[in-house]
């Protein structure tokens, strides 16, 4: 977090940071070291001063004694000048014992030239003064003597520290930062895409890093193996996820056959295998009745077998069974593809002519009628000869109010009529002569 608000350059590696605590203790030291040195070496200057000082006074104050005693002006004035005119001394002067002054030589600055320090001295001869010598020494070149001695002391010492912090430096980068960006190099890309820890870091010592690389290495191989069981787990887990999903899949499909199977049946004629009354009513209810709504042409026929009662009474019900076979084959036989043949009763069977208009109609029913009757059904030692009766009805845009239980009643009404009119016959309801006429003849015979 911390890390995130901080410039970039902040951001530093162990070895750049080690090099700048380095640095800065290295200054530091060389800081210290400096003051220490000046501190000592100014004490030291002084010191070496005063000694030159009185070593030069007392030298010069024994040397001029016998001339001072003697009054010898010339030889103190001659002596003052010599000194004078070496390198440190700027200033020399001599009293005799009154304090008056017998001699004086080079020029005292009066300005504030802190370079020149002055020395008394007593001028003794036999333990008695006999008179006094001032000396001025210029300590200029004992200074830059000394300014010089000590730069190259401090060259010498930061040379040293330098020299000492580089070694440590190396010292450090082997023992410490080495290890550590060896690590660091080891655990980058250390995972694969599966989650499995590859690489392992070396170990290169057996120090802290060393048990370190090695735990680490430890701690990897524990996980992969944790890792592994639980793929194990997970692939045994998938496997039967997988086999469940199978069975699911092969029960559902099962079950979509079972019901497809009941459906089927449930709309099948199981004799004939043709559709059952409720198929027809399932259709009449949704294709006849919209295909009414767009105005199309349809035509519906119902066929019963004649006199089936009497097949069955004559040659017993296993061959009226056949018969009903037959009958059903011949008449799927003789209709288009699009057309729709139901067993709706018995021996009653409706047929829906699609597209198919009047006359069309009644030429299918006189083709259903004909086919029939043409055919002989063997049974047994038996030939049967079955015949159909047709009622024909036929919808389309001129029907007006014609709903699909209208055209079911005018086919029934017309096969009625086929049966009444003689059997073996087929009557589309829009020939019969009237109507109501015959509704009116069917009621006086019903009385
Ligand atoms: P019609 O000419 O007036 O139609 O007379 P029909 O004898 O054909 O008609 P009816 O309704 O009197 O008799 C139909 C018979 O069909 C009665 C019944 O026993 C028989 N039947 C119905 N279903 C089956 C069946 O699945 N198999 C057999 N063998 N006979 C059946
Ligand atoms: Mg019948
Ligand atoms: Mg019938």
């Amino acid at each position: 977090m911390k890390n995130r608000i901080l410039p970039e350059f902040i951001r530093l590696g162990v070895r750049q940071k080690v090099l700048l605590v380095l640095l800065s203790v290295l200054l530091t030291a060389l800081s210290i070291s400096g003051w220490l040195a000046l501190k000592q070496e100014k004490k030291d200057t002084l010191k070496e001063i005063n000694q030159r000082g009185n070593d030069i006074s007392r030298f010069v104050a024994k040397s001029l004694a016998y001339s001072v005693v003697g009054y010898d002006y010339h030889t103190i004035q001659l002596l003052l000048d010599e000194i004078t005119m070496a390198e440190d001394v700027g200033y020399a002067k001599v009293f005799n014992a009154k304090g008056k002054t017998m001699a004086e030589s080079g020029l005292l600055h009066e300005s504030n030239d802190s370079n020149v320090v002055m020395f008394a001295q007593d001028i003794l001869l036999e333990q008695d003064i006999v008179g006094k010598l001032t000396l001025g020494l210029d300590t200029k070149s004992t200074l830059y003597r000394l300014e010089s001695q000590k730069f190259a002391l401090v060259r010498r010492e930061a040379l040293i520290i330098i020299l000492i912090a580089f070694g440590e430096f190396l010292a450090l980068s082997y023992i410490i930062i080495r290890p550590v960006s060896i690590m660091s190099k080891s655990l980058d890309n250390s995972v694969d895409e599966n989650g499995k820890i590859v690489s392992s870091v070396p170990v290169t010592s057996k120090d802290e890093f060393g048990r370190l690389a090695m735990q680490f290495n430890r701690l990897g191989e524990q996980l992969n193996d944790a890792n592994e069981r639980l793929q194990t787990r997970v692939d045994v887990a998938d496997e039967k996820l997988l086999t469940n999903n199978r069975m699911l899949m092969r029960q559902s499909s099962e079950l979509k056959r079972i019901s497809e199977e009941f459906k089927k049946m449930s709309i099948t004629d199981s004799l004939t295998g043709l559709y059952n009354r409720r198929r027809f009513e399932e259709l009449m209810e949704t294709e006849v009745a919209m295909s009414i709504r767009h105005g199309d042409t349809n035509s519906l026929l119902i066929i019963d077998i004649d006199y089936f009662k009497a097949v069955n009474d004559k040659y017993g019900h296993p061959a009226g069974d056949k018969v009903l076979k037959e009958v059903s084959g011949i008449l799927k036989d003789n209709l288009r593809k699009t057309d729709i043949l139901c067993r709706v009763g018995g021996e009653e069977f409706v047929a829906l002519c699609k597209r198919a208009d009047r006359s069309a109609a009644f030429v299918v029913g006189e083709k259903l009628r004909t086919e029939v009757r043409n055919n002989i059904v063997k049974f047994d030692q038996d030939d049967i000869n079955v015949t159909i009766s047709v009622g024909v009805a036929t919808i389309d845009k001129q029907s007006e109010g014609v709903s699909t239980e209208g055209l079911y009643k005018q086919a029934d009404i017309a096969v009625y009529h086929s049966k009444e009119s003689g059997r073996d016959r087929v009557t589309h309801y829009n020939d019969m002569a009237s109507l109501a006429d015959y509704d009116q003849q069917q009621r006086s015979n019903n009385t």
